[in-house]
């Protein structure tokens, strides 16, 4: 005689805390199964490769979680749940949702093909409000941000607050599985150095969060926009793979709001905010990753240049700023939230390039790439989305480092070949006279690029390419 189990299908929570199915299965079931699936089959691509750096490091520490009773296996889930189900005398399956399209319609699937043998349910472990729920009063979605969030969100009742989850470990007999039949990694090198400065696991998600809200909030408003100050929390990765809950950074942000910096700590809850609307967009128009939601949009001239395309990916623009964004990303495998958007501006605007060619390469290197939010940042970027900035608003590289780098130590960080430069060159060096090139040994054109574009004519260019759809 089987022992009745119940199985846990862990997906984008990557937690024991705070997770709503595993807290519904612990409350009524001894024995629970947890499985991890990779599914290449009904995906509309694969993980990004950064991504599955993260996966793999989040998914051991589960298992040590589990005392290495966590399940790994690859394939089509419905299958591989059908399998285990006959496996296991299984009384009810149950996970946290997800929102691509994808996602939902092989979920449907799966839970209507389970039903006709045990109880499916399904939680809300990801956002703070489901996006069915936020609706205007005529029943349509909202398409800007503000309302969206102020009308919409922060009129409804508050998110519910986190609960711890009380587990008991199941040791159960279903064959030997592992981590690395899941060929997760696959660049030995690359991936030790991105590596650096990350600890994954679920308590240092707690850990980061707990630093941030004694060290960074208190000026988060204004320190957000600085990439070399440590006023942004760095939590994007744990987010994502739902190793910490939104709604535990949200009750906490909360309570600081109403003790130390309401300011800071309000802007923080917002930019919570921003992810959620990133999810309601994607759900409302499930192909946010692949079409403009201007459709004007569509007619766009796009350059697409190879050359400045692997310049750009390389951080080898001759603009500095936009080469040590590019070259963090590659680095580290997370960038700073300006400099996405400065990065991104230059390739849709100077070189004229499709912000789905901006996205692709974000989605392969960013650990927090997500479908939602990266999608939604590109367009709005790009000037392509409901509630974007507008396509005239052109980021100039030169400008904004010398706002939000005025002294340049974030260049210096990730572009040592001109670390040497005074400040009055550093955002521009190829205005650095010659001799001086000369006697700081940095060379630009051999040392460190010339500019592949010229930014005052690039621009006329991009406005010039706007005019023409919005003439159509
Ligand atoms: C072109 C572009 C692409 C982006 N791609 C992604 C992506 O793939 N995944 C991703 O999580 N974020 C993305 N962002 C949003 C933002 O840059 C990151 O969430 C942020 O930089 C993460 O760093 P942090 O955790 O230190 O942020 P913090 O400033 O500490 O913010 C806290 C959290 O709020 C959320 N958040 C903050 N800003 C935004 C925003 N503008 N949009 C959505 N959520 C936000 C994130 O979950 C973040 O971890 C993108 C932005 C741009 C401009």
């Amino acid at each position: 005689m089987k022992n009745k189990v119940s199985i846990h299908w862990f997906r984008q929570d990557l937690r024991i805390q705070d997770n709503p199915s595993l807290n519904h299965l612990s409350k009524n079931y001894e024995n629970i199964v947890c499985v991890y699936i990779l599914d290449e089959i009904n995906c509309d691509r694969t993980i990004g490769s950064a991504s599955k750096v993260w996966l793999h490091n989040a998914l051991e520490d589960l298992n040590q979680q589990l005392n290495g009773n966590l399940i790994f296996l690859s394939g089509d889930p419905l299958k591989v749940l059908d399998e285990l189900t006959n496996f296991f005398d299984v009384e009810e399956i149950s996970w946290n949702r997800c929102y691509e399209s994808w996602t939902i319609n092989r979920d449907k699937k799966i839970k209507e093909y389970l039903k006709k043998k045990i109880k499916v349910s399904s939680f809300n472990g990801l956002l703070l409000w489901e996006p069915w729920e936020v609706l205007k009063d005529n029943g349509t979605p909202y398409k800007v941000f503000t309302p969206y969030y102020k009308r919409g969100c922060l009129s409804k009742p508050p998110p519910r607050e986190p609960k711890e989850t009380n587990l008991k470990i199941y040791d159960h007999n279903f064959k030997q599985t592992s981590l690395k039949d899941l060929k997760l990694l696959k660049n030995k090198k690359w991936e030790e150095k991105i590596l650096t400065n990350w600890k994954i696991s679920e308590v240092e998600a707690k850990n980061t969060m707990k630093s941030f809200f004694l060290n960074g909030v208190s000026d988060y408003s204004e320190g957000r926009n600085f990439p070399s100050k440590k006023n942004v929390s760095r939590l994007s990765p744990y987010i994502h793979w739902g190793q910490i809950s939104v709604n535990t950074l949200w009750h906490n942000a909360m309570k600081i709001s109403r003790t130390i910096n309401s300011n800071s700590a309000e802007v923080f809850m917002s930019e919570l905010g921003w992810r959620e609307f990133a999810y309601y967009l994607l759900f409302h128009s499930p192909n946010l990753q692949t079409k403009n939601l201007q459709n004007k949009f569509d007619r766009f001239p796009w350059n697409n240049d190879e050359r400045f395309y692997n310049a750009w990916i390389r951080g080898k623009t001759g603009y500095p700023i936009i080469d040590a964004g590019m070259r963090e990303l590659w680095q580290t495998g997370y960038m700073h939230n300006r400099v996405r958007m400065i990065v991104g501006s230059f390739l849709v605007k100077n070189l004229l390039h499709d912000w789905r060619r901006g996205e692709a390469w974000f989605w392969d290197c960013l650990f927090d790439a997500s479908t939602a939010s990266n999608s939604a940042s590109w367009q709005w970027v790009a000037g392509t989305g409901t509630d974007s900035t507008p396509y005239f608003r052109i980021f100039n590289p030169i400008t904004q480092s010398q706002k939000f780098d005025p002294d340049g130590a974030y260049i210096r960080k990730f572009i040592p070949e001109i670390k040497k430069l005074p400040n009055k060159y550093i955002f521009s060096p190829w205005e650095t006279p010659i001799n001086l090139q000369q006697e700081l040994s940095t060379i630009v054109g051999q040392d460190y690029p010339r500019p592949i574009v010229e930014i005052k004519s690039s621009r006329e260019l991009a406005l010039s390419a706007f005019a023409s759809i919005k003439q159509n």
